[in-house]
């Protein structure tokens, strides 16, 4: 099996040294976290794949070798990274923070889950919570002593949750009973934590039907004050594709006492604040589905000798799989997603240091229009990787053995859980780009036609001319493109319906495009400058060939998804009922 290694050098590409922690400190941080997720994490995750979860007597048991991996994580203090100095916090920004998740998620993806659903509901607690709450709660869920759920999804209703049941009626103590069931709830009961903190969403009697009717709960397993237990119970835990050592719970609420966050018929609102943090925190899922992928697959590739390659150089030679072209083309294709989705990763938690800093309207524009594409083509690309790894493997890839099966099972939920594809394609399309006339786009976009300006500008003849041509054009045509679906969803609003995904994937290829020319002129001006000390020369010109790859072989993808958008709604909608025939 092969062996993670957190990419910590690739990480200190992006990290600057600001007020809150200079760049030895951010340093030391991710040297130590790499050392906590490679060794503590990383050493059960296969156990925790094939020993899994039990659920008895209503009761929902962790295997003891992840109960105590998740002790070891919040006994070191790693939840409360992020998270205000005041509920006991360390307060980095999210900038560096990204990079623990990302490595946590890689050696342990079902266990990063406990933590990225706690520190989101702490987030949203935060932000909406009653001082009251904020004192009763914040501070267990911020050292890991209480988890924290998200318990949206009934057996009715999973992307469309206009249609929740639940309900909620107020006590006389001003607290609420809330009734109802849900499904999938991910950590919905574990024993690896003292209490489990429930943020539910549920609809208070007589408020409106749909979204705008729903609002938020926060529902204790445990009273804090008297110890005695909420009536609400796990009655049943799935059983799954991956991410075995991560309990999927249906949960039932009988009146269970619960408190209000936020305002009545605004739990959407602050709901949302959870979603969209973890929907960035599923984009590093994709990005160290890629990154893993990549790392098994590279040292498989150099280790398995198989055949003679057909290059100029090696010809008549038997060679390790990397000596093949197409072996290459997979391998390089996981590289461009692992280290383009993690420059985009780290471009978005600089966008949330700047909204968490107050008042910048722009950076929460952008990060509106960027996380749905984040959280659906990185996890899209992230599957991708995964699969190419059972490829590079050959069918040595499929045998549970060699441990690249369980990166595909485990990552294929990131697709699916905090709002499938097809919804963060809708999103992106109908809400973040057609509501808004545009405008948060042709912001992004004027950096790209910034960003290739200044490389066009440059006197040297630079390797960097073409590629910054090709994000120039992009930056006028990306916006060019919606103009036509805006002009047809006037007349027929399936029209944005029939474009959104290949809109979606279409923005994410460029996205990535902007990110790699970024990265490609930085590793170039430090060769310039001979400044190879902290980056070394083969470092820097890994980057600008993982360009150079990404443009020529990645990027024109976008050719496809823009030829299929610009087709319109007409061929998804030519056939009859029997014309479905099977
Ligand atoms: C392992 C696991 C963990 C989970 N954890 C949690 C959790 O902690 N908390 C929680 O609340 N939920 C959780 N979920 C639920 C998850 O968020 C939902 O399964 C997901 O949102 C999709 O809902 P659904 O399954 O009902 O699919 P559906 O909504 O039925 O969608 C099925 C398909 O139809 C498409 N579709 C649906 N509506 C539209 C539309 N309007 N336009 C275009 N396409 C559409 C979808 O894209 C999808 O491809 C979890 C699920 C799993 C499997």
């Amino acid at each position: 099996m092969s062996k993670y290694c957190a990419p910590i050098t690739d990480m200190k590409f992006h990290i600057k040294g600001n007020s809150a922690i200079d760049n030895d400190d951010a340093g030391l941080i991710l040297d130590q976290a790499a050392e906590f997720s490679e060794q503590v994490w990383g050493s059960v995750n296969q156990h925790g794949d094939q020993n899994g979860c039990r659920y008895k007597d209503g009761k929902v048991l962790l295997d003891p070798k992840i109960r105590d991996a998740f002790k070891a994580f919040s006994e070191a203090g790693w939840m409360g990274i992020s998270m205000p100095e005041e509920w006991g916090g360390q307060a980095l920004p999210e900038a560096l923070s990204s990079k623990v998740s990302e490595m946590l998620t890689s050696t342990n993806q079902s266990l990063c889950m406990f933590t990225a659903l706690t520190s989101s509901a702490c987030k949203a607690l935060i932000s909406f919570g009653n001082d009251e709450l904020k004192q009763t709660y914040l501070h267990n869920m911020v050292s890991g002593n209480w988890t924290g759920t998200m318990c949206l999804t009934e057996s009715h209703c999973g992307s469309d949750l206009g249609e929740i049941k639940s309900s909620a009626k107020i006590n006389a103590d001003n607290s609420y009973a809330i009734s109802g069931t849900k499904i999938f709830i991910s950590t919905g009961d574990h024993d690896a934590s003292d209490n489990i903190i429930h943020l539910v969403l549920a609809r208070i009697k007589g408020a409106p039907e749909g979204i705008k009717g729903l609002s938020l709960f926060l529902v204790p397993k445990i009273f804090p004050d008297n110890n005695e237990y909420n009536s609400l119970s796990c009655i049943g835990i799935e059983e799954k594709m991956g991410i075995h050592s991560n309990p999927t719970c249906t949960m039932a609420f009988e009146e269970a006492k619960g408190f209000l966050v936020g305002e009545e018929n605004g739990g959407i609102k602050a709901m949302f604040k959870m979603m969209n943090e973890m929907r960035l925190g599923t984009s590093l899922q994709g990005v160290g589905m890629s990154e893993q992928s990549f790392q098994a697959s590279y040292q498989y590739a150099v280790e398995r000798v198989q055949g003679q390659s057909l290059d100029k150089k090696l010809r008549g030679q038997t060679t390790g799989l990397i000596g093949h072209a197409d072996v290459r083309r997979m391998l390089l294709t996981q590289k461009a997603f692992a280290e383009g989705g993690r420059a985009f990763c780290h471009y978005c938690a600089e966008l949330l240091d700047r909204e968490k800093a107050g008042n910048d309207a722009e950076a929460a524009k952008l990060l509106g229009l960027l996380t749905p594409i984040a959280k659906a083509f990185l996890t899209e690309t992230g599957q991708e990787s995964a699969s190419l790894a059972v490829q590079v493997y050959g069918g040595h890839g499929y045998i549970t053995e060699t441990g690249v099966e369980q990166i595909y099972r485990d990552g294929r939920i990131s697709t699916l859980y905090e709002g499938t594809t097809g919804i963060q394609s809708l999103d992106l399309l109908g809400r973040k780009v057609l509501g808004d006339q545009g405008q948060a786009l042709m912001l992004f976009t004027k950096q790209l036609h910034v960003l290739s300006k200044s490389i066009l500008k440059q006197d040297s003849d630079t390797e960097l001319i073409q590629l910054a041509e090709q994000v120039k054009t992009l930056s006028k045509e990306w916006p060019q493109m919606i103009q036509n679906v805006g002009m047809k969803a006037l007349q027929d609003h399936g029209e944005v319906g029939a474009a959104a995904y290949d809109f979606l994937m279409y923005s994410g290829y460029v996205t990535l495009a902007y990110f790699w020319l970024e990265m490609a002129a930085k590793a170039e001006a430090k060769l310039q400058d001979n400044d190879t000390t902290t980056f070394s020369e083969s470092f820097l010109k890994g980057k600008i060939k993982t360009a150079k790859f990404y443009f020529a072989r990645i990027l024109p993808r976008i050719q496809a998804h823009q030829a299929a958008l610009q087709s319109g709604a007409e061929s998804l909608s030519l056939h009859e009922e029997d014309e479905w025939y099977f």
